[in-house]
């Protein structure tokens, strides 16, 4: 690893979250946000504000050599949570821009990135980043846009891209695309400028959330580029600078989820202090807090925790984080999917309607499991890669980390890491009996394995997390809603229920898939630690209760305990 590259100080993010939650205050009310809801509408000059003089939230994703302010992957995450807290329709236009000029970023000319990067920095020039087509999916290498060369005298002056894309953010409202095309040398990006000849774009598509985002299609016919606007100048390029950007363009969509969740919560929260059924508080109750609320405030603030370690180790000059940027949307995406379901269901009937924002957030935040890889591709993509460790270390990948939470729990005690031990002990075992029956032929039994790592590794960086805060060493950029002990009893909870799934998902899907004969059972059974697991269930409520009490502020703070 080497020493941190970018990133903002302390206090210029903080004064940056601060302003953009100051602007949405003042444009973007309640009212406001569902009358654009209702008319399907993409407000073009709130996001003009926003990515231009008044805010300028495009210089933060700018390096400071072409006039941004260079933040990292860590203020780009809190920049993505704050965003997603207002409106996920408004982020993902936001967001669009950097989807759009990232393969510039990271595979451009210097030329090209001189010019293009340039130009978003000073004047808030949108980008669309055109990779779907109507056939071409989560399988990009189904692309059937062409770029065929224009030449003259030998040598190549430009191309004729013709084809078409779909779902494309910002699709009608772009001044600026790049477009993923297959030229002679394989796929590459383009940058097309809007209103080329033969480039053009559908109707807004009628969408079930994010309707302040405009999505569209669009469609080339034989439009013409100069050969600078091919991306690094070299054909064949594109998937690779489209996976360069996987590690972080999928942690903003983590964050995006981990917005979406808790703008949710934050509202179920509050209802429920006030709305009194059989004569106290909903809050009170704790058939409510501990089903509706807290297990989704653990799953949000695993998934933060992770998307923190990866953020700050992409800052610290890491790169092809692909798989961690897998684990990290995976699991904040459908955590925050989760969560604001459950704020529907904390609200009752009103959470039904339209006037308690729930509803919108819940379809709002559906997508972030979509797009940018979808959640069944992001297991896909964990498991494959988590599977070559377990076979190159001989099945001792899980067991080892396993080692260090023991380690880590023999110093800090407090933090569930000797539950979060069991699950990735038993994680080794399961996978060993995956490999032991051959069960990967079952891609079924591959993805379920996808979403046991990601809930392993997140309860992992939790413990972490809580474990660093109680020394005083957490990320001084780290967002802090809680304090060590209320981390620690979060990180317990997740760790719990990461344990049991591990052990008991994997135990049915072994045995599902005919893995497990009936001799092998009770060594099988053994082997995930089953009555371990099932022990360290133990204090499950008594933490839950604590977290409920820290919600609603019923903890005497000083001393730590409920009031
Ligand atoms: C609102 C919105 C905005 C978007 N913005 C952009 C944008 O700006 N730029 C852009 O390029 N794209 C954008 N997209 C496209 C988005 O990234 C894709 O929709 C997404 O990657 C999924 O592709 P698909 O819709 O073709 O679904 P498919 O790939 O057809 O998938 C359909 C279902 O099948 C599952 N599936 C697919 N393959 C497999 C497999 N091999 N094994 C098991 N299950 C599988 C998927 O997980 C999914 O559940 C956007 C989409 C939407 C809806």
């Amino acid at each position: 690893m080497t020493a941190t590259v970018s990133g903002l100080d302390k206090t210029t993010l903080e004064l940056s979250l601060k302003s953009i939650k100051d602007f949405a205050k003042d444009r973007l009310p309640d009212e406001k946000l569902r009358e654009l809801d209702a008319r399907d509408e993409c407000p073009l000059e709130i996001v003009h504000a926003m990515c231009g003089d008044e805010l300028g939230i495009q210089l933060l994703m700018i390096p400071e050599e072409f006039g941004g302010m260079g933040g990292g992957a860590f203020d780009v995450y809190r920049l993505c949570e704050e965003l997603a807290r207002i409106d996920l329709g408004i982020a993902t236009s936001v967001l669009a821009t950097f989807l759009g000029s990232d393969p510039i970023r990271v595979g451009g000319t210097p030329e090209q990135q001189k010019y293009w990067l340039t130009r978003i920095a000073e004047n808030g020039l949108l980008f669309a980043y055109g990779a779907t087509e109507p056939a071409a999916g989560s399988d990009l290498a189904a692309l059937r846009t062409t770029a065929k060369p224009v030449s003259e005298n030998g040598r190549v002056i430009g191309y004729k891209i013709s084809g078409s894309k779909q779902w494309i953010s910002n699709g009608g409202v772009a001044d600026a695309y790049t477009i993923l095309a297959n030229a002679p040398g394989g796929p590459s990006w383009f940058i097309v400028e809007k209103g080329a000849p033969g480039f053009i774009h559908g109707r807004p598509e009628d969408k079930h959330g994010i309707r302040l985002s405009n999505t569209a299609a669009l469609s080339l016919d034989d439009v013409y580029v100069d050969a600078n606007r091919l991306v690094g100048g070299v054909e064949g390029l594109g998937l690779v600078q489209a996976q360069a950007v996987f590690g972080y363009t999928r942690l903003t969509v983590a964050a995006f989820g981990l917005g979406g969740g808790w703008a949710a919560l934050d509202r179920a929260i509050p209802y429920s202090t006030e709305r009194i059924q059989a004569g106290s508080p909903l809050s009170e109750k704790q058939g409510y807090t501990h089903k509706l609320i807290v297990p989704h405030v653990a799953r949000l603030e695993a998934s933060r925790a992770y998307i923190e370690e990866i953020a700050g180790r992409i800052d610290s000059g890491e790169s092809s984080l692909h798989t961690e940027g897998a684990i990290a949307k995976y699991m904040a995406t459908e955590a925050g999917n989760l969560a604001a379901d459950a704020s529907i269901q904390a609200l009752g009937g009103y959470g039904y309607t339209h006037e308690y924002m729930v509803e919108k957030i819940k379809r709002d935040v559906r997508i972030t499991t979509i797009y940018e890889g979808t959640s069944e591709i992001m297991e896909m993509t964990i498991s494959r890669d988590r599977w070559q460790s377990h076979l190159k270390t001989r099945g001792q990948h899980y067991h080892e980390q396993g080692r260090v939470f023991e380690a880590l729990h023999s110093r800090h005690p407090s933090v569930g890491a000797n539950v979060v031990a069991l699950a990735l002990h038993g994680l080794a075992e399961v996978m060993e009996k995956v490999r032991l029956g051959r069960l990967t032929r079952y891609q079924h039994i591959l993805l379920r394995l996808g979403e046991l790592i990601a809930y392993a590794e997140c309860a992992g960086s939790l413990a972490r997390r809580a474990a660093l805060l109680s020394e005083g060493q957490l990320n001084e950029k780290a967002h802090r809603r809680f304090d060590a002990m209320a981390l620690a009893a979060l990180s317990r909870i997740f760790a719990r229920e990461t344990a049991r799934t591990v052990a008991e998902e994997g135990l049915a899907w072994a045995v599902g898939a005919g893995g497990v004969s009936d001799a092998d059972m009770p060594a099988f059974e053994t082997s995930l630690g089953l009555p371990a697991v099932h022990r360290a269930q133990a204090g499950l409520i008594s933490d839950m209760d604590y977290i409920a009490d820290v919600l609603y502020d019923r903890v005497d703070k000083r001393a730590g305990v409920s009031a």
